[in-house]
Order: C-alpha cells, then sequence, then structure tokens
C-alpha cells in the first residue's frame, strides 16, 4: 500500500476573474524512502503540486489517499491533523520564524515531547545533526540563509513525520551551499517520503530515487531512476493525542509558546505593555468617576436609616414622657430606647484651621459604637468627650500616634477629643461618638442653640430690685472651667453707657439674666393611604428661666464684645429642662428592620405615629430629573471611555498585527495545532496584563499609603478593583479572538505568500 496516493487531481485559481490552471489530472503514487525530483518550467504547476499533498491548499477535482485512507471527507481541522501528522515543509525562502531563536525554532516541532529537558536535549541533537551548534541561541533573522535553510531541516526532522516536501529548498543559495544542503536533505530522509522540486536537477540527479517533469499543470514523465536505498517496514507515525492529554498538552504547549511569542519581540511586547498599562489606568480613573455617581443613586432617607430603628411620635403632638416610652418599648419588644433622638438626623459641621486655611468636617453624632481597634487615643468616657472616626486623609491634622486636635467646639461648648479612628473608604461620613450621657447632653445643646435660638436678656437691677436697662446678649460660650451654675457676663459697655446717659453710677447695680428659647418641632401627617408621611416645621417658644444673677466677667482683650460665659453643666440643665417640656419624638431599636417594620405597624394601629427610619421619601421632581440626567452624563462619559479605550488598544496592537501573520503561517505549515497558537496568543496578552495589574496594585497602595491622596480618589473597594483586572481580561481578551480570527482567516498557503505585508 502506498504512502501518498494522488488520482486525477485538478486545482484551478480564480483571481479577479481570471482562471489559471494550478495542475490538472494529476494521478501519482508515492512511497517511504523516495528521493522524487520535480521539475518543470516556472508556472508549471510544481508549487500547486506539493501545496495541495501538504494540504495547505484546496482543490477542485480528484481525489488523495493516505495510507489508502480517503481524504474526500477531511475538513479544515482534519487538514491541519493532518499535516501535523506527515508533513514537513521546506520552503525556499524558509520560512523560519525571524525573531525565534533557532532552539526555539527547533522546539516549535518538538511539542509532542512532554518533558522539557527531553524536548531540549532532542532540539540540541537536531541542531548538532544539521551542523548549528554554535547558533543555538541566534535568532532567525541573524542566519545566513544556508543556516536557515538547515534550521527548517532540523525543524522538519524533529516532527518525524513520514513525508518532507521541498519547494526550491536551494534556490536562493550558492551552489555549494546547495550541495551540502541537498546531502544533508537526502541523509536525514532515507526512511522518508521525500519530494524536491527544483529548476537544477543536476543538483539532485546523484540522490534522487525518481524524477517527475511537469509541464502545463500535467505530468510529463516520471522516470524511477534508482531503487530507494531503504525501504523499511511501514512505521508508527507520531499519532496526535486525543481527548483530555491532548487538552492539557496543548495548554502547555501555548502556554510555551505564548511565553516564546512574548519574548522574542521585546519592543512589541514593551508596546503591548504600554497599551495595557494605559487601558487599565483609564478603567481605574474611570470607575473612581463613576464611583462618586453611586451617590446619586442613594435613597432619600426620612431618618438615619440604622437597623432596627423606629421613629414615634404621637398624633396630637403631644411630649411622650420617659415612662411612656419605656413601657411602649418593653410592650412592642424593642431591645433600646432613644427618647431624645434629634442628633441621629443632623450632623454637626467642625471648621479645623489648616495650612493656612479653614477646612471643615460634617460629623454624624453617634453614641454606644464599637469602632474596633486601631485608635489613636481612647475611647470617651465622659459626657463632654468624643471619639473621632475621620477619613484617613485628616491623619495629617488630626495626628498619627496622639491627638493632635483635642478640641472641639460643638456650638460654642467645648468637646474633648480623647481618641481618632480613621477609615479608608472616603465615600462614607465621618463620625462623632459620644457617651450615652454625652449624646443627650449634645442633643440638648443642639436642640437648644441650633435648632433654634436662645435669647437671653440682661437687666441691670438697682438696689430695689428694679430693671433699669435691658440688653440682648447673642454670643455665648459654654465652660467647664467655670464654677458650677455660675454666669458670667462683660456688662462694661452697658454700664458705661448707662451711667453715660443716666448720670448714675452703677456701681451697686446688679445684672441679672434670664433665657428663652425659640425653637421648632416636626409634625408628621401620616396619610395612612400608604405609608407615606410629610412632616413640617412648627415653632415653640417657651421662657423657662427666671432671673438669675451673673458674675462681671472681665478681660482686658474682650472689651467691647458682648459676651456671656456659662457654666456647661448649668445650661445642660436647662438645654434638657427644655427637652422634657417640648421634645415630642423618640427612637426605639429593634433586632432588624424587619421587625422594626412590624412594630412600627402596631404603633400606628394603636394611634401612634411611627415611621420605620428605612422609609424613604422621593425628591421633589426637578432634583429627580437633575440627578437621572446626571447618572446618564456620567454613564455616557463612562461607556465612551471604555469604547474609546477599547477602540483605541485595538486599533493600536492591530498595528502589530502585520508582525505575527508571516509566523503564525509558518506555525500552522508546521501542524502545530490552531488552538496550540490561539491559547499562545492569549497567553501572550495575559502577559502583557500583568505590568498593568501591578502598575493599578501600586497606584491603589500608593492611594492607601498616603492619607492626603484619600481626598482626591474615591476609595475603591476590592470587588471594585476585581471589576477592573476583569473588565481589562475581557477586553483584551475581546481584542485578542478578533487578532486571532483576522490572523487565520486566509488558507495558509495565503497568509505565506502574503506575509507580514497583506
Ligand atoms: P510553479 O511552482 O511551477 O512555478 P505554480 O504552481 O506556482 O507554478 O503555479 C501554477 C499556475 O497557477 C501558474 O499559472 C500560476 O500563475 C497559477 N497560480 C499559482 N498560485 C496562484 C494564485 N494564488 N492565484 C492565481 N493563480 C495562481
Ligand atoms: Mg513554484
Amino acid at each position: 500500500m502506498a504512502l501518498l496516493t494522488l488520482k486525477d487531481i485538478g486545482k484551478i485559481y480564480v483571481s479577479e476573474g481570471n482562471v489559471a490552471v494550478g495542475i490538472r489530472g494529476v494521478s501519482l503514487s508515492f512511497d517511504r524512502g523516495e528521493f522524487v525530483a520535480v521539475t518543470g518550467k516556472s508556472g508549471s504547476g510544481k508549487s500547486t503540486l506539493l501545496n495541495v499533498i501538504s494540504g495547505m491548499d484546496s482543490y477542485e477535482e480528484g481525489e488523495l489517499y493516505i495510507d489508502g485512507q480517503s481524504t474526500s471527507h477531511y475538513l479544515q481541522p482534519d487538514w491541519e491533523e493532518y499535516r501535523q501528522k506527515y508533513i514537513s515543509f521546506i520552503f525556499q525562502d524558509y520560512n523560519i520564524i525571524e525573531s525565534f531563536t533557532v532552539l526555539q525554532n527547533v522546539e516549535l516541532a518538538l511539542m509532542h515531547i512532554e518533558d522539557k529537558k527531553q524536548r531540549r536535549r532532542r532540539a540540541l541533537e537536531l541542531i548538532d545533526r544539521v551542523g548549528l551548534s554554535s547558533h543555538v541561541k541566534h535568532k532567525g533573522s541573524k542566519l545566513s540563509g544556508g543556516q536557515k535553510q538547515r534550521t527548517v531541516i532540523a525543524r522538519a526532522l524533529a516532527k518525524d513525520s513520514p513525508i518532507i516536501l521541498a519547494d526550491e529548498p536551494t534556490g536562493n543559495l550558492d551552489s555549494a551551499t546547495s550541495a551540502e544542503i541537498i546531502e544533508l536533505l537526502r541523509e536525514v530522509s532515507r526512511d522518508k517520503l521525500l519530494i524536491v522540486v527544483t529548476h537544477n536537477f543536476e543538483q539532485v540527479e546523484s540522490c534522487a530515487t525518481r524524477h517527475i517533469r511537469i509541464f502545463d499543470g500535467a505530468v510529463e514523465s516520471d522516470h524511477v531512476l534508482s531503487r530507494p536505498d531503504v525501504v523499511p517496514a511501514d512505521r508508527e507515525t507520531v499519532e496526535p493525542k486525543k481527548g483530555t492529554k491532548k487538552r492539557s498538552e496543548d495548554l502547555k504547549n501555548g502556554l510555551t509558546l505564548g511565553r516564546s511569542i512574548f519574548t522574542s519581540k521585546p519592543k512589541l511586547s514593551v508596546f503591548l505593555c504600554l497599551l495595557t498599562i494605559i487601558g487599565t489606568m483609564g478603567i481605574f480613573l474611570v470607575t473612581s468617576l463613576l464611583g462618586e455617581a453611586g451617590e446619586l443613586f442613594e435613597p432619600y432617607y426620612m431618618f438615619e436609616p440604622i437597623e432596627g430603628r423606629v421613629v414615634l411620635t404621637k398624633q396630637n403632638g403631644e411630649v411622650m414622657s420617659d415612662d411612656e416610652i419605656s413601657a411602649l418599648a418593653s410592650e412592642y419588644g424593642a431591645s433600646d430606647v432613644l427618647h431624645y433622638d434629634a442628633l441621629l438626623d443632623t450632623g454637626f459641621s467642625q471648621y479645623v484651621y489648616v495650612e493656612s486655611a479653614d477646612k471643615h468636617i460634617r460629623f454624624d453624632c453617634t453614641y454606644g459604637e464599637d469602632f474596633g481597634g486601631g485608635i489613636v487615643g481612647s475611647y470617651p468616657k465622659e459626657k463632654g468627650e468624643v471619639l473621632l472616626y475621620l477619613p484617613i486623609s485628616w491623619q495629617p491634622h488630626f495626628g498619627e500616634d496622639e491627638v493632635l486636635i483635642d478640641t472641639l467646639s460643638f456650638r460654642g461648648m467645648p468637646l474633648k477629643v480623647t481618641g481618632v479612628k480613621y477609615f479608608y473608604d472616603n465615600n462614607k461620613q465621618a463620625k462623632c461618638l459620644f457617651t450615652s450621657d454625652g449624646f443627650k447632653m449634645a442633643t440638648a445643646m443642639y436642640y437648644l442653640l441650633q435648632n433654634g435660638s436662645l435669647n437671653i436678656q440682661l437687666d441691670l437691677t438697682d438696689s430695689k430690685g428694679r430693671h433699669l436697662y435691658t440688653a440682648q446678649y447673642y454670643d455665648i460660650s459654654v465652660s467647664y472651667d467655670i464654677e458650677d451654675g455660675k454666669i458670667y457676663v462683660d456688662d462694661r459697655e452697658y454700664r458705661n453707657y448707662f451711667e453715660y446717659k443716666e448720670g448714675v453710677d452703677t456701681s451697686g447695680f446688679e445684672t441679672n439674666v434670664s433665657f428663652s428659647s425659640t425653637h421648632y418641632n416636626y409634625n408628621y401627617h401620616n396619610y395612612d393611604s400608604s405609608n407615606n408621611y410629610v412632616f413640617t416645621k412648627e415653632f415653640d417658644n417657651s421662657y423657662f428661666t427666671n432671673d438669675m444673677p451673673a458674675d462681671i466677667y472681665t478681660d482686658e482683650y474682650s472689651y467691647g464684645v458682648q459676651r456671656l460665659v456659662i457654666s456647661a453643666p448649668l445650661l445642660q440643665e436647662m438645654a434638657e429642662s427644655v427637652l422634657k417640656d417640648t421634645y415630642r419624638q423618640a427612637s426605639l431599636f429593634f433586632e432588624s428592620d424587619r421587625e422594626a417594620r412590624a412594630a412600627a405597624e402596631e404603633l400606628r394601629e394603636k394611634g401612634y405615629i411611627a415611621v420605620p427610619a428605612d422609609t424613604t421619601y422621593t425628591p421633589d421632581a426637578t432634583e429627580t430629573i437633575l440627578n437621572v440626567a446626571m447618572c446618564i452624563c456620567l454613564l455616557f462619559v463612562w461607556l465612551i471611555a471604555i469604547v474609546f479605550l477599547a477602540f483605541f488598544i485595538n486599533l493600536c496592537s492591530s498595528r502589530t498585527l502585520g508582525a505575527f501573520k508571516s509566523d503564525m503561517a509558518i506555525m500552522r505549515s508546521m501542524g502545530i495545532p490552531v488552538r496550540v497558537i490561539r491559547i499562545g496568543m492569549y497567553v501572550r496578552m495575559l502577559i502583557a496584563l500583568i505590568p498593568a495589574y501591578i502598575t493599578v496594585i501600586a497606584a491603589a497602595l500608593v492611594i492607601f499609603l498616603t492619607p492626603r491622596f484619600n481626598e482626591f480618589f474615591v476609595f475603591l473597594y476590592p470587588w471594585q478593583y476585581a471589576m477592573i483586572f476583569v473588565g481589562m481580561l475581557i477586553l483584551t481578551a475581546r481584542i485578542t479572538y478578533k487578532q486571532i480570527r483576522k490572523l487565520f482567516r486566509q488558507s495558509v498557503k495565503r497568509a505565506l505568500k502574503g506575509g507580514a505585508a497583506e
């Protein structure tokens, strides 16, 4: 049984409306051990014949049999496999991969050897056999023509295929080198079928066992010159492996190939890395931008949405007593109660003078929360003490090892900062943590001083108790340093004024102070059709102190400033009494929002207005429209950025494709499975991603470790980084996929012919 049989094979070329005959009616049969010389004029169809035999080109007529098996049912992958199993091709213009070393070129053909060391050993053996031992590490581009052809022969040997096809292998070589190459070919192919196309028959005459002349696409003559030297018994050819074993091997080979492709074109690879760095950093920055957009989507809560919180008030607006609230709490199974809860829903702003500018931080107020460890200083223990929970960007101002700014002013009342804890997520709000008592006190102060206004009236009273002069004071400060229950005023200015006007000596007169407050309460209207609440502000007035004697405060620097200093406990006492008399609201806390909703439902049935804290309200229409428009704009910017990046990377890396076109075609002509080449291309892209990922991680670390940067970059969570990485992976994989499609679209032969130019 013949190794290879062609039966009536015909091939025509159709291009641009012209039809050219490649070969026609060719019937030939070949066997192992033959050295076939094919000659004929240029254009007679010699190359076409070899291309058809190699399975690199299709044909229209006739049939090809390999080992007696018909190939008529072969599809593209079958031909790939056929080439892999049977064919080694040697070209006139060598077709070695110029950017690979001799060793890499040969090893490429040795992929069937799994063990790396063994593969290397075999490659070196073969290189030695073709006499290139001294050029193992030379790149293809640095070799002479003869050396290139030797490399190709070593590569053909490496494959150990039963058929070697050579299309004018010496066409570009001088005659001495040509003779060496032909001799080498003969020597290495004693047990194989060797078909050599040549226009110089004399060169091969001494070695050839058969001479076929082609004329005008047909076989003109076919002479046997001598019996083949050796006709060995049928040998096992290397069977391409099947199934999972083959898959895992393809993967391994693909990995090796990818690395070789990456390292063999350093300039291109650096360029590719730069591209992926730009791309990944681009997505990084754009994602940071989008992070801010997230805020626009946040729902509008009526109250601070603390898990399990229900805000409670009476329909008729009556003040609830502590006892009433406690009773409700135990009746409905609340785990905690906060009567005076106004501060939960408001923050306070603190101006900090840093770097010759006033910067302000806004705090949410909280109590009893545990921020865990990592605290600079300690948790608050006393009423007037707080712990601050701050974005890390404030660390340079508030201190890294000790608390640098240790007093805050909460509406004129000093708060002692005992500890600071920093956080990185700058989407979060800063918090000011009080003790429970401190929180109550701060609420009272807030209620008194910020939620309304405290009115202070000073009266100059003579020894008989008559009010002689009245003044309004506005500047109040609260102090822990003065004696409990004391009030100091600086009344020099109006005493002087009074003396000047009335001509009376006021030294025997007293100054008395009285306080009143104007503040507002929220009133809720419950529309029972659904969970909609509307709340309105209502102003309450209360006069709550009688005249209190004030001591004289003197400070030479503050002369002319109408100033009142009050001891903190006194003001607090006053504030708390205002709360007690006028505060209409309370919070109950349940284990979960679900429980809270259920309890709120029951409380409403009982006639209370009870609002679960996770209840949202819809902002007014213009705000909604603005937000939606903003979101659409940001999304649009984001999309455009991503598309632009994808486009940019694709464009730039497509420009470099030409360099791969011929390499890929060569690999395919060698019968390297398309899958391996494909994996190789993906691996190359993956390697190029590594520096990009490192850059992003480095950037993230720099931002993370440099507190000041935290202010300018939106904090991203690890999962967001993962998204960036995956996004970039998908982007590059997609680009690689398209490039591979482009590379593999052409038949091998056309890709080889066209080379890099196409
Ligand atoms: P040889 O190798 O003997 O010089 P070829 O096999 O290359 O000849 O060409 C045989 C014939 O087929 C020639 O007439 C040539 O013009 C034509 N031919 C070869 N390749 C193509 C092609 N890709 N497109 C169109 N015609 C082709
Ligand atoms: Mg030719």
